[in-house]
């Protein structure tokens, strides 16, 4: 068969006839299209007689060898499953789907994936799934995955607690007697992988007639060792060897290490909890046995692919999952990075290469999507991060990378309980095996290891700190870090970064939003939208600035006088007549000037001298010498009429406000409120109004946040309390992003139920960061959401109200102050003196509630004995929060530091 075969089954043809377009499945081209059978086994590790073990009896899985090309150095990318499996079948690292768990379906983050059964299927094949292929347990809303497939998959999700016997009558005896093993006397067929060959033969058989990927996976070898006596009865107990070597690796990192729960939870009323020496002869016996059985039903299989005469247009793969530990190193099963983990069988038996080969070159499980893409001629996404094997099937010899890459969790199953502290990163070159274990929180190294694979195969000694290896451990973490991009990290979502850069994204996110009409008395802390010009002129005349008399200057420049009072002008009337020499009016503050007057006198520089006719009498004035000008303003002297007297931008203030209405207007442009919807998430929060049972908690964050909205001037929508449940909380934020903004509270820390960045992201909300340096309020999310017009930005806040008040005082405030037509800057700090020393932990700044107090020398803080980020109570006897350096542990009395006004 040669490759144009491939090429034409890649291109649709098209007939245009009396029907329309009809398209021609591949299969009816002009010449046979090339098959995939597609064998996988779980949890075995490198222990086959093909490649070289002498006590593994393995005679079908030799056979495929010998017909195909073993590859010795291959690699999966992660120890366990799903990560693994999932890598292998998207052709993408687990990074890059962000699969490190069981539970987790790469599908929830990358749901646009085509994965490489599914590029067959897109391309006119059969593709067909018996047994385990996807993950097999707790992803229930996905099963496998479906959409691979031409037709539903069979016994390809259960449990492998599941896997017992199955027989006619009553209860086969297990023979066994150690946990985690069995030995029955049953037909293959009582298992899932003799009834998955079975069936493997059945699709064969059915599918021989148009192109195929027929996947079989195995659940085999995985525990417990369980296969029909008959298989145990091939190996003699006494040829079955002690782990070796059965000490951890000399300086290994804790971190390098793991509890062995897989088997070990078999053996907790032994000494130590461990398998015993007899136990562990067992174990490694029935995972012996397990290998033939599972090699007794590929050779069926491979059996039925010739009797139908398809080796020829067939590709047949085989590998498994991951490597195991059989209490080498003191570890059971996998989740380690250790070589005996990370390195898999794999073989690849195409119709054009020759048999027996054996390639060399470092491979990785990944690298099997883009060499099957590449040897049926099909086009594959270009985002692929392995390699075409091919390379390698022509020139086993060759080589196709420098390293390949193992990853892994700490802990070693990722959960709520148990959340992700670190990422192992190993990487494999043709000497080495070179390991970083990663903070996920900072991404700094935490523990190194390397091992020497020239002097030392079985990984006894970690070399990281052995000063003959010093240039070594240079120039393979520069490998490393130029080779694999980490992720920005956390567990699922992305690092933890610092306020400052959190502050740069928001404002890169945060618009004014559009000026509207309003009305003075309203747009308090509004931004005004245009310039505001006085349609007066201020003092709108010659005005008086004291009770007392308007005089005529040069009368009184001796600072005495008597004077003739000509008449008395009171509070909103003019005067009637002219001022002249000798002459003074009666004034009030305020009050307008008489023609020829230019100055004032203080009434309580004067006394008045009755009129015995009946007139205004005279006024006798003591006091200072006055010159002109004095106690009078002239019109406009404040402000002309015509003249611009606020500026687009100007914050509305009570001043303005009072302004506004001096000149005049009454109604102003002046930047919309935003609108903020307020949504508070928790199975356990309930309203206020009612009292809380068991397990429940108050809603105070909904109204926190809402008047905390208030307080920045925005408009706040309160949308109640969401359940942790996926339907109510899309249907509560899809309301929410109709609004401005959405702040919501609760469910954004790492737990099982946090949901929420999962519905924010279904709703098309782009996550901007999770996770900022700050305590409280470490768990703050940020997104934006594109709207027709503007966007709303989405702030999801930690649960706890003073996370959440810390987090909307330090990110949220800016963003609405920013949205409200102000210059976006962080919340405003001032300095204050220490009076009581202060510890805290570091790793991240701390925001403490403190107390400010001045004694108009100084201005000093003392920090508040605090119950923490739901200690609402303390805080409320707060008016400060102190800020605490991560940097800085300790801190003096009297030391100045930074505060933030609550
Ligand atoms: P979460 O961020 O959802 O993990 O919640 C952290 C903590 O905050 C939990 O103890 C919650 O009970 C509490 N919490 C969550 N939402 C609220 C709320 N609306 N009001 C008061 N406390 C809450
Ligand atoms: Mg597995």
């Amino acid at each position: 068969m040669n490759h144009r075969v491939g090429q034409l089954r890649r291109l649709v043809f098209v007939l245009v006839g009396l029907l329309g377009w009809v398209i021609v499945p591949p299969n009816t081209a002009d010449a046979k299209a090339r098959n995939v059978l597609f064998i996988a086994v779980d949890d075995m590790r490198v222990e086959l007689g093909c490649y070289g073990d002498t006590i593994a009896k393995s005679p079908n899985i030799d056979r495929l060898a010998s017909q195909g090309t073993l590859f010795q150095r291959a690699y999966c990318q992660q120890a366990v499953c799903n990560p693994s499996r999932a890598s292998l079948l998207t052709g993408l690292r687990p990074d890059t789907i962000r699969i490190w768990d069981l539970p987790t379906h790469f599908r929830e983050h990358e749901p646009e994936l085509v994965t490489l059964p599914q590029l067959f299927k897109q391309n006119g094949y059969h593709a067909q799934c018996v047994g385990k292929i996807f993950h097999n347990w707790r992803q229930d809303d996905y099963q496998g995955d479906p959409t691979s497939w031409s037709v539903p998959s069979q016994m390809h999700y259960n449990s492998h607690g599941n896997d017992t016997p199955q027989v006619e009558g009553k209860a086969p005896t297990d023979y066994s007697g150690v946990p985690r093993t069995e030995m029955c006397d049953v037909p293959d067929e009582a298992y899932f992988d003799g009834r998955i060959a079975q069936l493997a033969i059945d699709a064969l058989q059915q599918v021989q007639d148009q192109p195929f990927f027929l996947a079989v996976g195995f659940w085999k070898p995985h525990a417990p060792f369980n296969p029909p006596k008959r298989y145990w009865d091939l190996y003699d107990r006494s040829d079955v060897q002690p782990p070796e070597p059965a000490e951890a690796p000399a300086d290994v990192p804790p971190l390098a290490m793991h509890d062995s729960r897989e088997i070990r939870r078999g053996f907790k009323d032994r000494p130590d909890g461990r398998p015993t020496v007899e136990d562990t002869l067992a174990l490694r016996h029935g995972y012996y046995a397990a290998i033939s059985y599972v090699d007794a039903q590929i050779g069926k299989v491979l059996d039925e692919l010739e009797r139908l005469g398809l080796r020829d247009d067939t590709i047949v793969v085989f590998w498994s999952d991951h490597g195991f530990h059989l209490g080498e190193h003191t570890l059971w099963a996998k989740t380690s990075n250790f070589e005996l983990d990370a390195r898999v069988p794999v073989i690849i038996a195409t119709p054009e290469h020759t048999g027996g080969q054996r390639a060399e070159g470092l491979v990785e499980l990944l690298d099997l999507y883009p060499t099957l893409a590449d040897l049926c001629d099909l086009q594959a996404p270009e985002n692929l991060e392995g390699k075409s094997l091919r390379p390698l099937l022509d020139e086993p010899g060759g080589t196709v990378k420098d390293a390949v890459f193992t990853q892994h969790t700490r802990p070693a199953y990722p959960s709520t309980k148990e959340p992700l502290v670190a990422m192992g990163y190993s990487m494999r070159t043709d000497q080495f095996r070179y390991t970083e274990w990663c903070s996920v929180e900072d991404g700094h190294v935490m523990a190194r290891e390397l091992y020497d694979h020239e002097e030392d195969p079985l990984e006894t000694a970690n070399r990281a700190d052995d000063s003959r290896y010093a240039d070594t451990m240079k120039s393979l973490a520069a490998q490393m870090a130029a080779t694999i991009t980490r992720p920005e990290f956390t567990y699922g979502q992305t690092k933890m970064i610092p306020i400052e850069e959190a502050l740069r994204l928001i404002e890169q996110h945060a618009k004014p939003l559009a000026a509207i009409d309003v009305a003075a008395v309203d747009a308090l802390g509004m931004t005004l939208a245009e310039d505001v010009a006085s349609d007066i002129d201020s003092p709108p005349y010659d005005k008086a600035l004291v009770d007392g008399y308007a005089v005529v200057a040069d009368d009184v420049k001796s600072g005495t006088a008597r004077l003739k009072i000509l008449e008395e002008v009171t509070a909103g009337r003019m005067p009637t007549q002219p001022l002249a020499s000798g002459l003074a009016t009666r004034i009030m503050t305020g009050a307008p000037l008489p023609d020829g007057c230019d100055a004032a006198v203080m009434v309580e520089t004067t006394e008045v001298e009755s009129d015995a006719k009946g007139g205004l009498g005279h006024v006798v004035i003591q006091g200072k010498p006055i010159k002109p000008g004095v106690n009078v303003m002239s019109r406009a002297q404040a402000m002309q009429r015509g003249q611009k007297v606020l500026q687009a931008g100007s914050l509305i203030r009570p001043v303005e406000v009072g302004l506004l209405a001096e000149v005049g207007r009454v109604r102003v442009k002046a930047i919309a409120r935003p609108r903020v919807a307020v949504l508070s998430t928790g199975d356990e929060v309930v309203p206020a109004e009612t009292t809380p049972q068991a397990a429940q908690i108050r809603n105070s964050n909904g109204p926190l946040l809402a008047s905390f909205v208030v307080s920045c001037g925005a408009v706040p929508i309160e949308l109640g309390i969401a359940p942790d449940e996926i339907g109510s909380l899309r249907a509560a934020i899809q309301r929410g992003l109709e609004a401005d903004m959405l702040v919501l509270s609760g469910g954004v820390s790492a737990g099982v139920l946090d949901l929420v960045p999962q519905v924010l992201s279904e709703l098309g909300v782009q996550q901007v960061f999770h996770k900022v340096q700050l305590k409280p309020g470490k768990p703050v999310w940020f997104g934006t959401k594109t709207g027709e017009n503007a966007d709303t930005l989405v702030f999801g806040l930690p649960g706890n109200p003073v996370g959440a008040l810390v987090a909307g005082m330090l990110l949220v405030r800016p963003a609405l102050r920013h949205m409200l037509g102000q210059p976006f800057a962080a919340t405003p700090t001032f300095g204050a003196v220490l009076s009581t020393a202060f510890k805290h932990k570091g790793g991240r700044p701390t925001y403490h509630p403190s107390v400010v107090k001045s004694d108009g020398t100084e201005v000093t803080v003392e920090p508040l004995t605090w119950h923490g980020s739901a200690d609402l109570c303390t805080l409320s006897r707060a008016n400060a929060l102190v800020h605490f350096p991560a940097e800085q542990l300790e801190f003096a009395a009297g030391e100045l530091v930074e505060a933030v006004e609550l």
